[in-house]
């Protein structure tokens, strides 16, 4: 199944200037939030089962991908879920995220949003899959960033998602906007500067996950 993956930056300078609202990011026009977020699931997961086998290692897949709405999220080893997040949780190694929030950048942004946003979930599932002792820190988040550009770029090459040309320029400028708030993204220093962000994104993206 071929995806489009219509670039929010375009999107959002379009819906800046007051044209259009967002539009579908696939040629057929029939994607829905739901079958989005699943794809993105699914494909990220196959792509990381194949990367493991090919490290002679065996990807464990995450125990549950659970969407929450405003502060019903599930607690993560004690610490309760924030609204308007999604997040990787190791000590119970799921994927959470608010569909709410997440719907809403689906919608302003475009599909991207969560084609960059999950991806980078599933790198935390797999850096606590390769690190022993894995917390989250900046380096962390700016590899998972890494990650997504690499998950990307393969599924991209891979012919599961479709980019248009000179995409991947347009790809990186969302990080800004659509990165992955696992604690406060807004404060500078949980993620790396939205510079050091595109930076790894555009790291793996052009080099692939190896490179991260
Ligand atoms: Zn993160």
């Amino acid at each position: 199944m071929s995806r489009r993956i219509l670039i929010f930056a375009l999107v959002m300078f379009v819906s800046a200037c007051g044209l259009t609202g967002p539009r579908s990011m696939d040629n057929e026009g029939a994607d829905s939030f739901e079958e989005d977020v699943r794809t993105a699931r699914s494909l990220s997961e196959e792509f990381w089962k194949q990367q493991f086998s090919q490290l002679g290692r065996v990807y464990l897949p995450i125990n549950a991908f659970i969407p929450y709405s405003g502060g019903s999220g599930p607690n993560c080893g004690g610490a309760p879920a924030a609204p308007n997040n999604a997040f990787y949780c190791s000590a119970g190694h799921f994927i959470a995220y608010d569909q709410t929030w997440m719907e809403s950048l689906w919608s302003e942004m475009g599909d991207g949003s969560v084609y960059v946003i999950i991806p980078h979930e599933f790198g935390h599932a797999v850096q606590a899959q390769l690190q022993a002792g894995f917390q989250l820190n900046v380096q962390a988040e700016l590899q998972a960033d890494c990650y997504a550009g690499g998950t990307l770029a393969a599924l991209v090459r891979s012919g599961a998602l479709t980019a248009e040309p000179g995409d991947e320029n347009e790809l990186i400028t969302s990080l800004e906007a659509a990165g992955d708030p696992t604690d406060d993204w807004l404060n500078p220093s949980a993620h790396g500067t939205a510079e050091q962000r595109q930076q790894s994104f555009l790291l793996g993206y052009s080099r692939g996950v190896t490179a991260c």
